[in-house]
């Protein structure tokens, strides 16, 4: 089958490698119709993170049950599913308080499993899914070709931002600020606004995305950063600041305004992969502000995502403006990388 592999810093390349077979008797074997590329692929791709050996990529994927192994009780061949960025088993201590990101079985994709056999990346034609009981969320039918990039978006983003306004605590009637417009900040803005948010201030400078960000519930736009951003939201709120702030981004900036804009008693809750932050412990404690959150157990949120995206109530997969064949997966990553796209989505 063809996969895309990450040889070095920026060289994405569509491979042979072996076709991948069932292997556990808790495997499914799943052929991919629709991946898409990550934020965090590009630490790789742009060598922030260190590329040692050519390495197989992507880690959000939906496709079609072909087969599963004799302990799959849930699934059967044909059925749709969406996977989440990280596979679990479901049944584990953390698993069960909704951790799935810790279970003690998962992993990630694109690597050796435990047992030292390769999980397929999500940018190929054919993935191997450990623990597939635990991991796929299937829909009842195929759904139509119009709610793919919406489904496929529960497999990270969406799910991500919704944990950012979980962590949060964003309650009806909120003013939720949402620090970062890239595709998690843009579905912060839209679990922020699903969860009741009465305002919900969206920072960007990017016109194309601010159209996103009104689209999905935005009702005020900052487009100023650091301390004119504090002081736009200090305006926006007659000087009481955020009931709730979405960090989406992960760098020192963005948090120092995210804590910033919060009002006393409010938090933080935080899904930007934290690069360099320190916090202002002082300015915490004597603001009763909190911070909560973390990597996003988007296993845990995708069935009732799911069921908001059949229903038509939420649609994630406007974050997508690029659409490519997985022939061209490098123009994936080339777009992002050089910010003609917001989001790429790759069709095997
Ligand atoms: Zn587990």
């Amino acid at each position: 089958m063809k996969a895309t592999i990450l040889g070095a810093p920026r060289d994405i390349r569509l491979e042979d490698v072996p076709d991948p077979t069932l292997v556990a008797p808790t495997d499914a074997l799943v052929r991919v119709t629709a991946a898409c590329v990550c934020g965090s692929d590009l630490w790789p791709y742009r060598g922030i993170n260190e590329v040692a050996e050519p390495t197989r990529i992507g880690h959000e994927f939906v496709g079609i049950v072909e087969e599963v192994g004799a302990e799959v009780r849930s699934l059967r061949p044909g059925d749709f599913v969406i996977a989440p960025f990280k596979y679990s088993d479901g049944t584990c201590p953390h698993c069960r308080v909704g951790i799935q990101t810790s279970c003690v079985r998962g992993g990630f994709w694109g690597g050796p499993d435990r047992d030292g056999v390769m999980v397929d990346g999500g940018q190929g034609e054919y993935v191997r899914v450990p623990l597939a009981d635990g991991t796929l969320v299937a829909t009842r039918e195929v759904p139509g070709d119009d709610l793919v990039p919406s489904l496929l978006a529960l497999s990270d983003v969406m799910g991500t931002g919704w944990h950012a306004a979980v962590a949060a605590r964003v309650q009806e009637g909120d003013t939720v600020v949402v620090v970062g417009d890239g595709a998690v900040g843009l579905s912060g803005v839209l679990s922020a606004a699903r969860m009741g948010a009465e305002r919900v201030i969206a920072m960007s400078r990017h016109a194309s995305r601010q159209a996103i960000a009104r689209e999905f519930g935005a009702t005020d736009v900052v487009e100023v950063r650091g301390e004119d951003a504090v002081a736009a939201v200090n305006e926006l709120t007659d000087g009481v600041g955020a009931d709730a702030v979405l960090e989406c981004v992960g760098t020192d900036e963005s948090m120092q305004t995210a804590i910033a804009v919060a009002r006393p008693g409010a938090t933080v809750g935080y899904v930007g992969v934290p690069h360099g932050i320190e916090y202002p412990v002082r300015d915490l404690f004597s603001r009763n502000v909190g911070i909560a959150g973390g990597v996003a157990p988007v296993r845990q949120y995708l069935p009732q995502l799911r069921d908001d995206v059949l229903s038509g109530a939420i649609n994630p997969g406007l974050v997508f403006d690029l659409e490519v064949p997985l022939a061209d997966v490098a123009e994936a990553y080339a777009a992002m990388d050089e910010r003609r796209a917001v989001k790429s989505l790759v069709r095997p």
